[in-house]
């Protein structure tokens, strides 16, 4: 292990546990030096003790690259990997056990960490058969959203990425997607034209959670009921114990759902968790469809799905209702 994988895992683990303070901040830091710094000038400094005095790498970062220079799996990875393991009850896994794929996460092309690249290799040692890649769409700039333009320059680099995979002798593929904004009248943030080369469209309210019941019933509807959604992300927009659930007609909505095709997201996020207990419910009993995602903002939260999956497991949603079971072909020509 090069002292830049054992610092990628860390940055995996720290992820995976959900540790966004100055932990990861200072093993990103000290990623961006490595990279920067000679291999010879990083071993020579691993033998005189001298690791420290470069800007940015600290005792805990000093100690993994060394013990990785030297051979050794690092110590602090070690702890860090057992101690961030994600749990799953017995029932959950029989859903994770059954999932073939991951429908929602970001990459650094938006507000994710990682390129693409990187996470379709975390989902390939996950055991998925393909990710969608749904990166945020334009009316959201503070996740530095994708207009038109970059999005198409996405769909070419997804191209290269799926090339290189399959020289790998992989297989696997990125699937095209975005996670696009549900506007304030219900439109979508992206043309007809642009949601019709995509293979798998998410469609999330991000703005005015806090619009009236009925001109946010309305606003769903639209989206719901548009060709071009396969799948309603986070439902409620709730952040547990900071933003209260949005408010909307459940009943109109998941009746739509229904009708419509359009997947209802268990949103694997910790601090998301969406749809609430009541909701899944109402859910499942119109007999909708559902994709248990990650959401994943960094490789690390790519094994985040067993927190959906217990959910799903503990409500009781009918695994063959949950269109991120079927095989890359067969949500294709179910989104079709
Ligand atoms: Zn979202
Ligand atoms: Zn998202």
């Amino acid at each position: 292990m090069t002292p830049e994988q054992a610092l990628l895992r860390v940055i995996h683990c720290l992820d995976r546990a959900h540790e966004t303070g100055f932990k990861a901040k200072a093993f990103g830091r000290a990623l961006d030096v490595v990279r920067s710094t000679p291999p010879d000038e990083l071993a020579e400094r691993a033998a005189n003790n001298t690791l420290t005095d470069l800007e940015g790498i600290g005792s805990s970062t000093a100690a993994v690259i060394g013990d990785a220079l030297a051979g050794r799996e690092p110590t602090y990875l070690a702890k860090i990997e057992a101690e961030s393991q994600v749990p799953i009850t017995p029932e959950g896994q029989t859903y994770r056990d059954a999932l073939k794929g991951d429908c929602h996460l970001h990459s650094t092309w938006s507000d994710g960490g990682a390129p693409i690249a990187a996470m379709a290799a975390t989902a390939i040692a996950l055991g998925h058969e393909y990710i969608v890649q749904t990166d945020h769409s334009a009316r959201l700039t503070i996740a530095h959203g994708l207009n038109e333009q970059r999005l198409s320059e996405q769909l070419d680099q997804i191209d290269q990425v799926n090339a290189d995979i399959a020289a790998m002798g992989h297989d696997f593929r990125v699937l095209s997607g975005m996670e696009v904004d549900i506007l304030e009248d219900g439109a979508l943030d992206l043309a007809d034209e642009m949601l019709e080369r995509l293979d798998v469209v998410v469609a999330s309210v991000h703005s005015k959670l806090r619009m009236e019941s009925k001109p946010m019933t309305e606003r769903m509807l639209m989206a719901v009921a548009s060709p071009h959604v396969d799948i309603l992300g986070h439902c409620t927009g709730r952040m547990i114990g900071k933003r209260p659930p949005s408010e909307f007609d459940a009943d109109y909505v998941f009746a739509a759902c229904a009708q419509f095709h359009t997947a209802v997201e268990i949103n694997c996020r910790p601090e998301r968790l969406d749809p609430p207990r009541p909701l899944l419910d109402l859910a499942i009993e119109y007999g909708c469809w559902f994709s248990i995602d990650s959401d994943a903002h960094a490789t690390g939260q790519l094994e985040w799905q067993p927190h959906g999956c217990d959910r799903a497991a503990e409500r009781g949603v009918p695994i063959e209702r949950i269109i991120n079971t079927l095989s890359a072909e067969e949500l294709l020509a179910w989104t079709a």
